[in-house]
């Protein structure tokens, strides 16, 4: 009966996969209130188990004050680490059988993308967020198919701050910080960032270490800094068919992206107006690239920041896309948890419809 089971199960995955091959799918997560934060005053209604939402504007009465979107997903705040992880784990697996994969979580600043992707400080193995997970799941199943495939895994970690790329895996930070990128949209995008072979779980404690201390380096507030620079962990599968010798390649990106929050162009200047306007810029070029490829457009903008450069050979054609939508709860963050949610529709291709049809 196991064995039907274990078929059964390997349908069900493969028909899974065969779903997501070139669609984006877009999960949505609401971070729980934190403690002193007021809980009946939430801008969030209702949470389905189909992926419905239902926000409510705070500042409008009745009907008027709803809107319901759909996504693949919605999480409540219940939803913990490993829930979140289970339903990701077979898009983070199919890297292992050749397929390209990005993972984005997009939100304002605070509403819970690091807690996703990474986990919170010192997180113990049960808070770990989707990074250290995958990494992990990447190396054991890697692994466990050693009798019929040998793998390399490794891995780069870098960061793009005012549209430089940083490199988070470096050693020696005075040199090499600012590797440039590939023109050739098969090879490896950032050529010259340090690569970390992966061999063992501590290598996965080790390196995720020294790309978060270098992440903080060079701000003296971290949440500053981090929040307004886009973090990509790529990991870069490389398998031999032991049998047959044939090779395959892949990469999946883990991608923090830098809070979306609109800055009042009127009250910032010199530095923050010019990180505004990064950010502005690479989240529309995001948003761009994947709204032309969910309308399967022949031209698909990648060379409009850097963020869509580094991760143009893992979007689109065969890849899949994930983005998970980060949303902080409170009624005082209503604006931004509409353009959040506005910006997922679009990206998910689901919102060209409706729109018409609404004006
Ligand atoms: P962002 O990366 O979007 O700026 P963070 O991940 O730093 O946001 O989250 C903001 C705060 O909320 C942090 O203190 C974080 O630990 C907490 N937090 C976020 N999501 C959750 C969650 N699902 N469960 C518990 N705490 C969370």
């Amino acid at each position: 009966q196991s064995y039907y089971a274990m078929l059964a199960e390997n349908q069900k995955l493969h028909n899974e996969l065969q779903e997501l091959k070139g669609n984006i799918r877009v999960y949505c997560r609401i971070r729980p209130f934190l403690p002193g934060q007021r809980e009946k005053q939430s801008s969030i209604e209702y949470v389905g188990e189909n992926g419905e939402l239902i926000i409510v504007n705070p500042a409008k009465q009745g009907k008027e004050s709803r809107r319901s979107f759909k996504f693949n997903k919605v999480y409540s705040q219940a939803a913990t680490q490993a829930e979140v992880f289970s339903d990701t784990q077979p898009l983070i697996q199919s890297v292992l059988d050749g397929y390209n994969v990005c993972i984005f979580a997009y939100g304002q600043t605070g509403s819970g993308k690091t807690y996703t992707m990474t986990g919170p400080d010192k997180a113990s193995e049960d808070e770990w967020g989707v990074n250290y997970r995958a990494l992990n799941h990447l190396f054991q199943t890697s692994q466990n198919r050693e009798h019929a495939f040998s793998y390399e895994i490794s891995v780069q970690m870098v960061e793009i701050y005012n549209e430089q790329v940083r490199d988070l895996l470096s050693s020696d930070t005075s040199q090499k910080r600012y590797p440039s990128l590939c023109s050739q949209p098969n090879g490896l995008a950032v050529p010259d960032a340090t690569m970390y072979p992966v061999k063992a779980t501590s290598d996965v404690l080790h390196l995720m270490d020294v790309g978060l201390k270098n992440r903080a380096k060079g701000s003296t507030a971290l949440n500053e800094r981090s929040s307004r620079s886009h973090s990509i962990l790529s990991i870069h599968a490389r398998g031999v068919d032991q049998k047959t010798r044939s090779s395959m390649q892949s990469s999946l990106h883990l991608v923090d992206l830098a809070g979306s929050e609109r800055v009042d162009r009127s009250e910032v200047t010199g530095d923050r107006l010019k990180e505004a306007q990064h950010i502005n810029k690479s989240l529309s070029a995001l948003g761009d690239v994947i709204s032309a490829l969910a309308q399967k457009s022949p031209h698909i903008p990648y060379r409009n920041s850097k963020l869509t450069q580094v991760l143009q050979g893992s979007l689109g054609g065969n890849a899949k896309t994930l983005m998970f939508v980060q949303l902080n709860p409170e009624v005082n963050s209503y604006s931004e948890t509409l353009s959040t949610l506005k910006f997922a529709e679009r990206a998910s291709g689901v919102e060209l419809g409706a729109a018409k049809s609404s004006k």
